[in-house]
């Protein structure tokens, strides 16, 4: 028997257990997390009002529940929770599958001002991260600005421009959905600093912000005229064609009426957010041009966009897990088809699959054969892997040091527990948005314990 762990149970640490199990009769998989429940950024991520995305969970269910998957919630790896050097010893070997944990920061004067936000917060809040904290996004904002134009900008766009009526059949927390219900936002700027043909959004999400209702997308021709590839769109790959043909859509319509509006601008770098005493009232831009290849130059004109609420959408970034090997530079973990690297050379029974191995690009499907990839490294190396013992069961020892994993049991608690919330609230399944409420639910399961991870929330 080839017992494996996997650090991490979203669609890369999932497309992992799974390909693992399809591919060798004889192993056996642990999924650890560090949250209660399984399915990472499927579950944190995926915009609420995405419920097709959102079902892929069933599919991740699957694999979870095969019979040589165990789920081990609440368990953190690293400091504080199972150091990587305790897991290599009682594993075979280990897959970290630890996503991209943190956002990119803009380095720019006023960045930390109340009311700017990563757009990671807001997206935590909305659905329901344990970790995530109400700070009170909407109080007070008119106008929005959100910097970047990959999809996490247009789902938080879309999310600040949708009404309770569209949000409530949705399993976004109580308080997040009454928030956004009772918010004021009329415009929300999503500014790109490159030109709409470089923007990174997918055509289905940027075609999706022109049918929400009461709400108009806003574009300027003369802008998205800047860019040459706007002009003559011929030379573009499909996909970027796509999008401009859809922008130049909305610049061809006749304006009209709504109590929202969305308005998308391009070819505008931040370079300070501004206060209004001590929040921050208004972006200051500076005018690019495009350089010729793919970049942009400054022109040193400026434009000031008045914005009570900031949202920064500038991609996600790798954390440094203690104990394996980082690339500052990429934010990645160094490897070779997977295979972790310490310095330049190959680290025995050592794995990283999804962005923790390849960056914060792609979507969901993509982390398939990024797994794949992996998991032929892994299975093509165990002839010469060094084993542990078959008949010791790693979750033993790990009880043993006081570690109470959440198991599957207790993950079906918490589901069922969500459906009686949404029951109670007139709503489908709602999200437990807390800690405490989280490992309460997993504790009424059979066999549920006094997790670890309830002492460390408590404590
Ligand atoms: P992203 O696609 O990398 O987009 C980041 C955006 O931020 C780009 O427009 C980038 O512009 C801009 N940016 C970066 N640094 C900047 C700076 N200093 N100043 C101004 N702008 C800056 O990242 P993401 O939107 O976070 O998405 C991450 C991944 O998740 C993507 O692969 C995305 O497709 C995927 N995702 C998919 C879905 C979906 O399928 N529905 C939903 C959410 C996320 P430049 O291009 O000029 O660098």
């Amino acid at each position: 028997m080839l017992r494996v762990a996997v650090v991490g149970s979203g669609p890369s640490g999932c497309y992992t257990a799974q390909s693992l199990v399809q591919l060798s009769p004889g192993v056996h998989v642990d999924v650890l997390d560090r949250l209660p429940c399984p399915y990472g950024l499927v579950r944190y991520g995926v915009a609420p009002d995405h419920e097709k995305i959102k079902s892929l969970q069933s599919t991740l269910r699957t694999v979870l529940e095969h019979e040589r998957v165990r789920f081990l919630g609440g368990v953190p790896v690293g400091p504080g929770g199972v150091p990587t050097a305790r897991l290599r010893e009682l594993y075979d070997a280990v897959v970290y599958c630890v996503g991209a944990a943190t956002d990119r920061r803009l380095g720019i004067p006023g960045e930390d001002l109340p009311g700017s936000w990563s757009a990671t917060e807001f997206v935590s809040w909305y659905s329901a991260h344990p970790d995530a904290a109400d700070d009170g996004f909407l109080s007070g904002a008119r106008s929005a600005v959100v910097v970047g134009v990959g999809n996490v900008a247009v789902d938080v766009t879309r999310m600040l421009v949708r009404g309770a009526a569209e949000l409530r059949g949705t399993d976004m927390p109580q308080a997040a959905l009454d928030a956004l219900a009772a918010g004021r936002v009329t415009d929300v700027h999503m500014v790109g600093r490159r030109g709409p043909s470089q923007a990174r959004f997918t055509t289905k999400e940027l075609r999706e912000l022109g049918s929400l209702p009461d709400t108009a997308v806003v574009v300027d021709p003369a802008e998205l005229a800047l860019d040459p590839a706007y002009r003559d769109p011929s030379g573009l790959p499909a996909p970027q064609r796509r999008n401009v043909e859809v922008l130049r859509g909305w610049a061809e319509e006749p304006r009209r009426e709504a109590a929202r509006r969305i308005r998308l601008r391009f070819f505008l770098r931040p370079v300070e957010l501004l206060a209004d005493g001590a929040h921050v009232g208004a972006v200051r831009f500076e005018r690019t041009a495009p350089d010729g290849h793919g970049g942009v130059t400054g022109t040193g004109r400026h434009e000031e966009i008045g914005a009570e609420l900031v949202l920064r959408s500038v991609g996600y970034r790798g954390v440094p897990l203690e104990g394996l090997p980082f690339d500052d530079v990429t934010g990645t973990v160094p490897h070779r088809a997977g295979r972790v690297l310490r310095d330049g050379a190959v680290a025995p029974g050592e794995y990283v699959a999804g962005w923790i191995k390849r960056g914060p690009t792609g979507v969901i499907g993509t982390n398939r054969p990024c797994a794949k990839e992996t998991v032929a490294s892994l299975l093509a190396d165990v002839a010469a892997m060094e084993r542990r013992e078959a008949s010791a069961d790693p979750l033993d020892a790990l009880r043993a040091e006081g570690v109470e994993p959440v198991e599957w049991a207790g993950w079906r608690a918490i589901e069922r527990a969500e459906a009686e919330l949404g029951a109670s609230l007139g709503r489908s399944v709602v999200k437990l948005p807390d800690w405490v409420s989280l490992l309460a639910a997993a504790r009424t399961a059979d066999g549920g314990a006094d997790t670890a991870a309830a002492r460390t929330a408590d404590g």
